[in-house]
């Protein structure tokens, strides 16, 4: 199959979360699997800084939006034999960050987005390639099925492309106001409740979920919970509507990046026969954050966005508690504005056990995975998480929220008496997770115990193989159900 992946991140490129780290390894699994997978995806500012060795190319677009004319030049990296698109439009993409800053997103992210899907709809007729697949992730593409079921709708280019749509976080549905329509090229027609229409405003999101081919969201569990009210963020209705199209496929991470064995950003490699060399890096983390180097106090880790879902409510209160116990913790993270400064605020009382490092830093991020000894996921909800996989795979325990993608890949001794690999509690209070701190901290001093259910998490098989798979049938049914259109 011809597959073309659109995303606004993608690692190593540009990337504030796991869907940059989706994108940039599910393609290679499937490439190795013989499909034609290439990838599309803003260049920004953040993409040149990455390193990346980036290609000229003489392909370019020239098309009117909302009345302004706009230009875009497209160039290319790669990811290994993966060809990777790079849609060049200085004014929109040449920035610091990649949709705004702690105070919030950048005001014109709507037509920044727009442009870059219009643009890879246009890209692809003058390169002449017609992917009988396009899996578009986020708000950020949503325009890309929209478009392609309405302005294309003729197009005979497109007659024979499917869209999937995977939803990473059903928070972020990409709405703004009425007169948005216009700016990004859509006629009144699209101001309709059966098509962007959300309350008065525009919901490119619902868009999307209106017009894909088929749909789907990054673990089973999330794919069952967006279906309720109370976790559908105002589209439960419509995701019920189109259940028949809808898929939960959990994510999996790249084990050639997230390896204890050879990944080379952290201190000593080691593996589950060899943990001496997971102390070593704890030792080396402890002292590189300003820690005491001492070798048997649990070092737990948090290594996140700053954003209400990611459980700061619970962590708030928690953290004068936690300064008072006997452990060390290592929080890695950015974010909104509020919990960077509860955490800056907190940072300057000088708690001497517990390091805040306030930035987004690649390298640190793999130096924690491996020199820590509890990874923490108290998430309000999460559509899969990938902290609590690579964690598992450093043989760092995760103590998580049971919900979401967390539910389905950590298992508790109280559901899996036989194979726990961490800690997991239900209700979303501080308590209830200072109950699964404390849990795990008392199992830390029976070593035994604690190795066995570290060896489980080291053990356990994330890998993409199975759910790659799992998008091959996808990418199958969302062709057979346009064959069937045209038939
Ligand atoms: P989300 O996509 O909701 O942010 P995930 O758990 O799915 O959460 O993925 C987060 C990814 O981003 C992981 O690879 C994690 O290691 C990484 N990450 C998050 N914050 C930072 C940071 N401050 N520095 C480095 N890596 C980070």
């Amino acid at each position: 199959m011809k597959i073309l992946f659109v995303s606004s991140e993608v690692a190593p490129f540009a990337k504030t979360g796991g869907l940059a780290d989706v994108t940039g390894s599910l393609p290679k699994l499937l490439g190795a699997m013989g499909h034609d997978v290439r990838v599309i995806m803003p260049f920004y500012k953040m993409v040149e800084t990455s390193g990346a060795s980036i290609r000229k190319g003489r392909k370019g677009v020239e098309f009117s939006m909302g009345g302004v004319q706009h230009k875009g030049l497209l160039r290319q990296t790669s990811i290994g034999d993966i060809p990777v698109y790079l849609v060049e439009n200085k004014e929109y993409f040449y920035r610091d960050s990649l949709y705004g800053t702690p105070a919030g997103d950048y005001p014109d992210n709507h037509l920044r987005f727009a442009f870059f899907c219009r643009a890879v709809l246009q890209l692809l007729k003058r390169m002449d390639f017609r992917p009988d697949i396009i899996h578009c992730h986020d708000w950020q593409t949503a325009l890309v099925p929209i478009l392609l079921k309405y302005e294309h709708k003729e197009d005979p280019f497109f007659m024979r492309t499917a869209t999937i749509f995977t939803i990473h976080n059903l928070a972020f549905q990409g709405i703004f106001p009425k007169e948005s329509l216009v700016e990004m090229g859509l006629d009144q027609d699209y101001f309709s409740i059966d098509r962007l229409e959300y309350f008065g405003q525009v919901n490119l999101l619902k868009g999307a979920v209106l017009t894909a081919d088929v749909l789907n969201t990054v673990s089973e569990t999330y794919c069952s919970e967006i279906q309720t009210p109370e976790m559908g963020c105002g589209l439960n209705g419509l995701l019920r509507q189109r259940r028949n199209d809808l898929y939960g496929i959990v994510n999996g991470i790249d084990y050639s990046t997230w390896n204890p064995a050879t990944d080379r950003e952290i201190f000593k490699n080691y593996t589950s026969s060899t943990l001496s060399g997971k102390a070593a890096n704890k030792k080396k983390l402890q002292k590189s954050l300003g820690l005491d180097q001492t070798a048997d106090i649990p070092l737990l880790a948090m290594i996140t966005r700053l954003s209400a879902q990611k459980g700061f409510d619970l962590l708030e209160p928690l953290l004068p508690v936690l300064a008072a116990e006997k452990l060390q913790m290592a929080i890695l993270g950015t974010g909104d504005e509020k919990y960077m400064k509860l955490l800056s605020d907190f940072k300057e009382q000088g708690a001497s056990n517990i390091s805040i490092t306030l930035e987004f830093k690649a390298q640190l991020a793999h130096q924690i995975y491996a020199g820590s000894d509890m990874f923490l996921m108290p998430s309000h909800y999460e559509p899969c998480g990938l902290g609590q996989l690579i964690a598992l795979r450093y043989g760092t325990v995760p103590i998580v929220r049971k919900t979401g993608g967390l539910a389905d890949t950590v298992f508790d001794v109280r559901d899996n008496p036989k194979d726990p690999n961490g800690f997991s509690f239900t209700d979303y209070t501080p308590e209830a997770f200072h109950e699964a701190i404390l849990r795990a901290l008392q199992v830390y001093h029976e070593r035994k115990k604690w190795e066995k259910i570290l060896r489980n998490g080291m053990n356990s098989d994330f890998s993409w193989e199975s759910s790659a798979k799992k998008y091959e049938d996808l990418y199958k049914t969302g062709l057979k159900k346009i064959m069937a259109f045209h038939l």
